[in-house]
């Protein structure tokens, strides 16, 4: 017999992985807040239960899919935590996930955390992974379970890490996405349309993270782990007022230009703090300074 597990939380996401559970056979237990939500994988096979303390007794292993972490505490604060093993796969920042750490062991459970890198409809598929961290045995332990929703992927004993990595990854996602929309909107002023624009958008997204000249995620990662920035063929003060054209250019279409004028800043704060024969990567002098 499979594993039983209890899912809490029931949002697109908790449904998502409450389904791919019972799809692989494993006998699972929901409670949700609103308790319709519930509905359709009851018709799965899913037992509903009332309360959290019915959810948390149900399986050693509970599964956590809410908004943020504070839904984990109005949901389950008071509840029997012993010798049960939480799994929060939410979204909150590192020092939130530490923090619930120490509250899980204070009341005699366990935490793992994780980050889901795909949406709903991708929970269990083929490209679905989550980064988990947190003590690795219990990743060992209920491995085969957690596999149902996708590959189990472990970045450390940091219970704080798997939301470091997920964070740092979402912000790569919007900015790189909003960047897209942004240049779009700059080409819809001259009549041109997003679909003309996609081939090129695709070549350089693609391009960067392949070796070759336009390979900037291999060369960037490489001096900055080397603490290297040559400013070679491409100084920053070239890029700062290059920076200021992509700022002149969505102004004059009339959109907006916060990211536009957040990038230009960020490269003269660069060259003003020194770097203007440096490279690309001395922004990080600017970036890691902080506020
Ligand atoms: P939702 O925001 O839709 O999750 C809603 C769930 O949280 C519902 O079960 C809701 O209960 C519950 N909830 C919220 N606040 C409370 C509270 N105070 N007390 C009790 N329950 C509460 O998000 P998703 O389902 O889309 O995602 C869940 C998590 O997964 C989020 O942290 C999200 O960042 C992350 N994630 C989502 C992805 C996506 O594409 N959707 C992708 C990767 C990660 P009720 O139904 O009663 O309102």
């Amino acid at each position: 017999m499979k594993a039983p597990v209890t899912v809490v939380g029931l949002g697109p996401m908790g449904r998502a992985m409450a389904a791919a559970f019972l799809r692989n056979g494993h006998p699972t237990t929901v409670w949700n807040r609103t308790a319709s939500k519930a509905a359709s994988l009851v018709e799965q096979g899913a037992a509903l239960v009332a309360t959290p303390a019915e959810a948390l007794a149900a399986s050693e292993l509970a599964v956590i899919s809410q908004t943020d972490y504070k839904a984990m505490y109005d949901s389950l604060d008071g509840a029997d935590l012993k010798g049960r093993v939480l799994v929060n796969l939410s979204s909150g920042s590192p020092d939130e996930l530490r923090r619930a750490g120490e509250w899980a062991s204070a009341n005699g459970a366990a935490l793992l955390t994780g980050g889901v890198m795909t949406p709903p409809p991708g929970i269990g598929g083929p490209d679905a992974y989550i980064m988990y961290s947190g003590p690795e045995e219990l990743l060992d332990r209920h491995r085969a379970t957690l596999r149902v929703l996708g590959d189990t992927t472990y970045v450390g004993a940091d219970v704080g890490l798997s939301n470091l990595y997920y964070q740092a990854q979402l912000y790569l996602f919007w900015s790189t996405l909003a960047a897209y929309m942004h240049s779009i909107a700059m080409l819809q002023s001259a009549g041109v349309s997003a679909e003309q624009f996609r081939p090129f958008a695709a070549e350089t997204v693609t391009s960067l993270g392949v070796d070759g000249p336009m390979g900037f995620l291999r060369i960037i990662a490489e001096e900055i782990d080397a603490g290297t920035s040559p400013g070679g063929e491409n100084s920053m003060l070239m890029q700062a007022v290059g920076a200021d054209h992509v700022v002149e250019t969505a102004e004059a279409a009339g959109i907006d230009t916060m990211g536009p004028r957040a990038l230009r800043d960020l490269f003269w704060r660069t060259v003003d703090a020194g770097h203007g024969a440096d490279g690309l990567t001395s922004v990080m002098n600017v970036i890691r300074k902080g506020a």
